[in-house]
């Protein structure tokens, strides 16, 4: 691959910038490119490009806007190996989950340009009929993580997009390449203004949050980032979309069964190495199948998620993303090992060759304590607590903890009870006799501190409108 070259794209142009960051490969910590951070100037000239585009963008039809989106996974698609490749890199994931990345930017894409909002009848007697329309707001702001860098921004993207919206979208600090490549490689799809890219960090989101002319923010990422973005947009009332850390409960019954629970779990729980917002974070086992059950899931964990320091190799692990998350597993890890519970299998931390790379073994640790660290707070990394249970009132309540609410998982044979056990867990979302895999069409969000709002499916675009009701005399 040439070696490439990174900018923000304002009103369709390509900008640099005197000041860059280098993002550090973490399988292999080398430096990879240049990427120019965005001037306050550079923020102001995107918002008023948006001002610009919006009177006649936002009266464009939705089959026009839902073209313009079948273009932008073209784009994705047309140029997968080089996205791929800079997102394999600047991620350290292997070539596979790079690919995984695209192909659900893709698919998402694709679903907005079949899926719309449409005006609907609320009420209808003999001298009235009242319909809901629904309108864009005007310049989105998508807030975005580095855990799946282009499938978490693409769905705000074309979220705003295909409701009528401009949309400017800062992808991390930690993860910038790709998302900024593919608005690049999109110009000339939408009209200048319509679709800005912009590089910062902590700054630059919080200057977004304060802006005016911002009218929705749409954030994922940290908890405690996310009440500071609730708190900044109250100032200007703006609408937000908060989608936040989870702490996943795994609830496996004594009638689970282990062909299905114990792959699910461990790609629930091992997938990316665990960097999923809806990975598996705490298992439930029961304890009439505890023993059998941690054996089958160890073998399973060996044999399936190992280091592969090889991009190339087919691999669904990897190391953890980056040195600040990397020293938060690192912190779970020792605080584990020093309280004395069992790891029973993993456990080690910088194991790649020659101590390279933010590498940590996938680790499963053996009945903690229910307000360990492990089990209360997310880990967002390769480590799982297998916890036991055996009352079925006792499971959901410690399942259901105060500070997270995203998604959860259930193993059961018994279908009826498993829907059960699952309208009892307070999340978001609960995936029965599988791991946690969004699906497109459905609405995702988390509750408590795990979000406010959500996106995805036909209702996750609500979020990116407002609704007026257009009430007729007969
Ligand atoms: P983060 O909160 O550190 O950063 C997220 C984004 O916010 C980045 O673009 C960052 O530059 C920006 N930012 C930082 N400070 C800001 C401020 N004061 N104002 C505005 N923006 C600011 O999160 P992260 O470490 O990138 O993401 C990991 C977290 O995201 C994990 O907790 C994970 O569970 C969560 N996550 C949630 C979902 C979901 O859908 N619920 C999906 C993926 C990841």
């Amino acid at each position: 691959m040439a070696e490439p070259q990174f900018f923000n794209i304002i009103n369709d142009e390509l900008r640099g910038s005197e000041n860059t960051t280098t993002v550090t490969n973490p399988r292999t910590e080398e430096d990879l490119w240049p990427c120019p951070v965005a001037t306050t100037q550079d923020f102001e000239d995107a918002v008023a490009a948006a001002h610009a585009a919006f009177p006649s963008w936002s009266q464009t039809t939705v089959p026009e806007r839902q073209a313009a989106l079948v273009k932008l996974a073209d784009v994705l698609r047309d140029n997968r190996d080089e996205l791929a490749s800079i997102l394999s890199l600047e991620t350290g994931k292997s070539a596979i989950l790079a690919n995984i990345d695209i192909t659900n930017s893709i698919a998402q894409t694709l679903y907005y340009s079949t899926h719309a909002l449409s005006d609907q009848i609320q009420h209808e007697d003999a001298t009235t009929r009242v319909l809901a329309t629904h309108h864009p707001l005007g310049l989105v702001a998508a807030l975005c993580p580095w855990n799946f860098p282009l499938i978490l921004a693409s769905i705000k993207v074309v979220s705003a997009l295909v409701t009528g919206n401009c949309v400017l979208v800062k992808p991390s600090p930690f993860t910038p390449y790709a998302v900024l490549r593919w608005v690049q490689l999109s110009r000339g799809v939408l009209p200048p203004g319509v679709l800005q890219a912009l590089h910062g960090g902590a700054d630059l989101g919080a200057a977004i949050t304060a802006h005016p002319g911002v009218a929705k923010v749409s954030f994922t990422g940290t908890i405690a980032t996310g009440k500071k973005v609730m708190a900044a947009c109250a100032a200007t009332l703006k609408r937000v979309t908060l989608e936040l850390a989870g702490n996943d409960a795994c609830v496996v019954c004594e009638d689970a069964d282990l062909e299905v629970a114990v792959p699910g779990v461990a790609a629930g729980a091992f997938f990316n190495a665990g960097q999923v917002c809806v990975a598996s974070k705490r298992v439930y086992v029961h304890e009439g199948i505890y023993e059998e059950f941690l054996r089958r899931l160890v073998e399973e964990v060996r044999g399936k998620y190992t280091v592969v320091e090889d991009a190339g190799m087919p691999s669904v692990f990897g190391p953890v993303d980056n040195k600040v998350q990397y020293e938060v597993v690192k912190g779970i890890v020792k605080d584990c090992k020093a309280r004395g519970y069992e790891i029973v299998t993993g456990g080690g931390v910088g194991v790649g060759k020659g101590g390279r790379g933010y590498w940590i073994e996938p680790t499963i640790v053996r009945k903690p304590d229910e307000g360990s660290l492990l089990v209360q707070e997310e880990q967002f990394g390769p480590i799982l607590p297998v916890l036991s249970w055996s009352d079925e009132d006792d499971v959901i309540r410690r399942s259901n903890l105060a500070n997270a609410g995203l998604g959860a998982s259930v193993y059961s044979r018994d279908l009826a009870r498993a829907e059960r056990i699952a309208r009892r867990l307070e999340a978001g979302g609960v995936w029965i006799n599988q791991f946690e895999k969004p699906n497109h069409a459905a609405f995702f969000g988390g509750i408590k501190d795990s979000g406010y709002g959500g996106e995805m499916g036909q209702q996750g675009l609500l979020s990116y409108v407002y609704t007026k009701s257009l009430h007729f005399t007969k």
